[in-house]
């Protein structure tokens, strides 16, 4: 989606919406950051939200990929387990 085609509906009308750093919520954001807590460090990750404008599908990327090196340290997260169906893409 971060390439311009909808994943769901194969449309290019696709629209990112315009991180900031700052604090809260921008006028072309939705749920724009995500604060990672580890025992020594804070992290804060910024969001970009990309939106469907024919089917709606919402896809969000980390826009600051350096700081995904805390997620696996971070408190409140825990790694997904990959599981037999989604080897087959389910
Ligand atoms: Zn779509």
């Amino acid at each position: 989606m971060n390439h311009g085609v909808c994943p769901k509906c194969q449309s290019t009308e696709i629209y990112r919406g315009l991180s900031a750093d700052g604090e809260g919520l921008t006028a072309g954001s939705y749920i724009s950051l995500i604060e990672l807590i580890t025992g020594k460090t804070q992290t804060t990750l910024w969001l970009n939200t990309y939106v469907c404008q024919l089917c709606g599908y919402i896809e969000m990327y980390i826009a600051n990929q350096d700081g995904l090196a805390q997620l696996s340290q971070a408190e409140g997260w825990e790694r997904v387990t990959t599981t037999h169906n989604s080897l087959l893409g389910d």
